[in-house]
């Protein structure tokens, strides 16, 4: 490296705040062409896409290649018994769940909004997305570990599963019939876990953000078991944003389709293979650098399981880092300490319900950024 840009990277913020997945960009450089779309001026006007279908905005082509990329894959039950609610991201179907949830009919007489829960460390986006709107239908109740629920009203459970920002593979903590459970499995997909199982919950999110990376799109779908609730769901996105883009969906369809056809019809793109070993690699310099300098902890993961999909043992490779500072200064709020001296921006552990003493960093930036941080970790002993 020329010696200006290596003084340049000094000083430059490296942003791992976000899981921003831009770290797949170079597969889709290279083995992207099945994804080639071309859309003309007269295509995908109306609001509709299918008057028939519960979700009438859902284009017939996207449905098929989601509930595709499932079979194919083995992580959740996605064939006719399951409803499709396609939203702007996943993150519009986390609220449309908590509206659809908080307004199920028989609800009336229960106190005050319904609270909604997650076991810490759980997702940022959670406390954020249920507190926002101030709602009188449901409000953020913190830990699920320390929740105590009442005896009358029921509550709404997020699990998600391997865990933001953790890595954790997590079930419901609040075994009652008053749980509602939102299953977030935006991580189920074999390039960060073994995929042990087809999940066969009543809500199930999923995002095509950590499926293939393409964040930019804003698509997520949710694979719902019963009918009313998947349809107040359509409703709460049909209010807010009227439906989804469908040049959006036409692309995540080619996406999802150059990705199955790649294991199915023998494609090049093994978009799969190519996330494990990269998450394998980033693992790798993490963990060496974590134990050779000793500032920091990592949780130990479960042991490696069958994955059904690769049909090998596999390891898990989270899409982020949970580090816990172990070094010899005195520091509380490790993010901030990253961002002032290390010039690394992450995001602190209190903003998952637990302490500053842990930060989450993104191993899905672009390799240079990657190297970057691994640079930086290096040099805090
Ligand atoms: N759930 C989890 C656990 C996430 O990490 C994210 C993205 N950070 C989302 C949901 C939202 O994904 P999107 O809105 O991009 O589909």
């Amino acid at each position: 490296m020329a010696a200006s840009s290596a003084a340049e990277s000094k000083d430059r913020v490296i942003n791992l705040d976000h899981g921003d997945p831009t770290a797949y960009e170079s597969f889709w450089r290279e083995s992207g062409e099945g994804a080639y779309l071309k859309i003309e001026g007269w295509e995908n006007m109306s609001y509709f896409s299918d008057r028939n279908n519960l979700c009438w905005f859902l284009l017939p082509v996207f449905e098929t290649e989601i509930r595709r990329i499932h079979r194919i894959v083995g992580n959740a039950t996605a064939d006719e018994s399951r409803h499709i609610v396609i939203g702007n991201g996943s993150s519009q179907l986390f609220q449309a769940a908590l509206f659809a949830l908080s307004t199920q009919p028989g609800l009336t007489g229960t106190s005050g909004p319904m609270p909604v829960v997650s076991a810490a460390p759980y997702y940022s986006g959670y406390p954020a997305a249920a507190d926002f709107l101030k709602s009188t239908l449901y409000k953020w109740g913190g830990d699920a570990n320390t929740f105590t629920p009442h005896p009358s009203t029921p509550h709404n459970e997020a699990i998600c599963s391997p865990n933001n920002p953790d890595g954790r593979l997590n079930n419901p903590v609040l075994l009652n019939q008053n749980s509602n459970n939102i299953h977030d499995l935006a991580y189920y997909w074999p390039q960060y876990t073994p995929i042990t199982k087809a999940a066969d919950h009543d809500i199930m999110l999923f995002t095509i953000s950590k499926c293939t990376g393409h964040a930019g799109c804003r698509l997520g779908w949710a694979l719902v078991k019963d009918a009313d609730l998947a349809r107040r769901m359509v409703k709460f996105v049909e209010l807010g944003t009227i439906g989804v883009s469908k040049d959006s969906q036409h692309r995540a369809a080619a996406i999802l389709r150059a990705v199955s056809n790649g294991y199915e019809s023998g494609g090049a793109c093994k978009l799969f293979h190519f996330g494990r070993k990269m998450m394998a690699e980033r693992w790798e310099r993490v963990r060496e650098v974590v134990k050779a300098k000793g500032a920091f902890g990592l949780l130990e993961y479960p042991p490696p399981s069958y994955c059904g999909f690769l049909r090998e043992e596999a390891t898990h490779l989270p899409a982020f880092a949970w580090l816990k500072y172990e070094g010899n200064q005195d520091i509380e709020d490790i993010a901030s300490y990253l961002k002032t001296e290390h010039s690394i921006e992450a995001r602190g552990g209190r903003n998952f319900g637990t302490t500053d003493k842990y930060v989450r960093i993104s191993l899905l930036e672009r390799q240079k950024t990657f190297d970057v941080f691994i640079e930086r970790l290096s040099s805090i002993s």
